[in-house]
């Protein structure tokens, strides 16, 4: 990616669409490394005993280096959108995405926030309306992270009343007829691959539901723990970048006869930087220690709550 980016974000495009190809090809698996998921690797690229969070960390680690958005963006958006599908989702909802998208093949996205609602996920708006054996979807979503490039979508929809427990979620084939995916220009970047995505009497099948009818925002909560950890790492890499370009300016620089860096203020500048950082990388440690130890998802809502308010404050 890195020798690749700058020239893409010069020129505001996007990531390939052979992307997680050939991330597989050089050995890195970007669906996830949760168990179920990768057993389902092609067995030369799975280490003797499977992969733990350590290597998940280790990995999210290096592809956040790479550059900005790379690791949260389209490289990251199938771990992220994925797992809803393979905790809840039937074998008949499974078979229609997973193996494509563990190989490459195929991307889905993850598609919760609209215009109006974000954090407050429990008041979403699109909805889903039964109709004999299909669901009509209608409703926008905003801010979807590589929906130019998803195949499917793992839809957030309102099929009962107000509320959290109103919420269900749906995968949902990109392409058909009624959705339309607009690119969004934002402040991060042009790789990350942000769209608004409009669904205008959408007709979904009625065996695409994942998992059950108003169970979606439980699903949600439960995703977004992982999630978390996720980005927190991204979040102390780009905070890690930023300590050691400041550091390699104050050395250099040079102001009243010396180097910034031999000014007690800027010292300690640094210093509180880096203690920032180095608390971060020890909180994804040990969120990773946990999910190494297998503490369920639904155990880890607390912990991964903290540590993206310390991520937050880091970077
Ligand atoms: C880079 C990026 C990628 C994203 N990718 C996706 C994606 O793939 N799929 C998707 O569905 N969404 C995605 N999002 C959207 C993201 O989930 C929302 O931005 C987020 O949930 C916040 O929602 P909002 O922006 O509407 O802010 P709001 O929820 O409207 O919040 C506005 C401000 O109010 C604060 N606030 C909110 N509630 C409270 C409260 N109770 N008390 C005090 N302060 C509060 C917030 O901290 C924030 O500062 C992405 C966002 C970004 C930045």
């Amino acid at each position: 990616i890195q020798p690749y980016l700058e020239g893409w974000l010069d020129r505001g495009e996007v990531y390939p669409a052979s992307l997680h190809l050939r991330a597989l090809a050089a050995g890195v698996p970007t669906a996830g490394l949760s168990r179920d998921v990768q057993s389902r690797y092609p067995a030369e690229i799975v280490p003797e005993g499977g992969f733990d969070a350590f290597h998940e960390l280790i990995m999210l680690d290096e592809i956040a280096a790479s550059g900005p958005g790379g690791q949260l963006g389209q490289m990251g958006i199938n771990s992220m959108a994925l797992p809803p599908v393979l905790f809840a989702g039937s074998k008949q909802v499974q078979d229609m995405v997973v193996e494509d998208v563990i190989a490459g093949r195929k991307n889905i996205s993850l598609a919760i926030s609209e215009p109006s609602v974000g954090s407050d996920v429990a008041s979403i708006r699109a909805t889903a309306v039964r109709d004999g054996d299909f669901y009509l979807v209608n409703g926008q979503k905003k801010w979807i992270t590589g929906g130019h490039m998803a195949d499917f979508l793992t839809l957030a929809v309102r099929t009962g009343g107000a509320g959290a427990k109103g919420i269900s979620l749906l995968l949902v084939d990109n392409k058909s007829a009624g959705i339309d995916v607009r690119k969004m220009p934002t402040q991060f970047d042009t790789c990350h691959g942000t769209t608004f995505i409009t669904l205008d009497n959408v007709k979904v099948p009625a065996g695409n539901l994942i998992g059950e009818e108003g169970k979606g925002f439980k699903y949600l909560m439960i995703n977004f723990n992982h999630e978390r950890l996720v980005i927190a790492v991204a979040a102390c890499r780009f905070s890690r970048t930023c300590y050691a370009e400041s550091l390699k300016y104050a050395v250099r620089r040079k102001t009243f006869g010396k180097a910034l860096a031999e000014h007690q203020m800027i010292r300690w500048k640094l210093a509180e930087m880096l203690r920032l950082v180095e608390a971060l990388q020890d909180s994804n440690e040990r969120v990773a220690f946990q999910y190494k130890e297998a503490v369920p998802d639904e155990r880890m809502g607390s912990q991964c709550a903290l540590l993206k308010v310390m991520a937050s404050k880091t970077f």
